[in-house]
């Protein structure tokens, strides 16, 4: 059988990882043992016989800023913030009206990259602190899949 080149899937070490295939879609979740696995180098085989490897570096993390749109999941709550920071893990950002939220909700975020396609990016972060205007959320899920998040956030 020939090797395939293995995809390479960020991990932000935080709990709870999910990772889902690009091919076929099956979403995965990541417990210790595995992700201690990873960590000396074995790769996944997903079902469709896709291979990933996981990569547990430190994630880089960009000063930015981005205007963005947040929906608060499950309720019909809206507003603007403006991203200061983003990694692979998350975002920092800054509150532009009071929040309609507090630590645990699940935001979705809407907004576009600086890059010169103006890239569209939509995830969901899990609120992890408010303090005054600013806001700290991690991403629910490994976003290896947005390739163009990913490219943006090269060193
Ligand atoms: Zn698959």
């Amino acid at each position: 059988m020939e090797e395939k080149t293995p995809i390479k899937i960020y991990l932000t070490g935080a709990g709870g990882n999910v990772f889902v295939c690009s091919r076929c879609g099956l979403r995965k979740e990541l417990d210790a043992k595995r992700i201690e696995l990873a960590r000396k180098g074995a790769r996944i085989r997903c079902k469709c016989g896709e291979v990933y490897q996981l990569e547990l570096r430190r994630c880089y993390r960009k000063e930015a800023r981005l205007p963005a749109r947040y929906k608060v999941e499950g309720k019909a709550l809206a507003g603007d913030v403006l991203i200061e920071d983003i990694s692979m893990s998350g975002v920092s950002f800054r509150l532009i009206s009071e929040p309609k939220f507090k630590a645990g909700d699940i935001l979705k975020l809407a907004f576009c990259l600086d890059d010169p396609k103006k890239t569209e990016i939509k995830l969901e972060a899990e609120v992890r602190h408010i303090a005054g205007n600013k806001v700290g959320a991690e991403f629910t899920d490994l976003y290896y899949h947005h390739k163009d998040l990913g490219f943006y956030l090269m060193p």
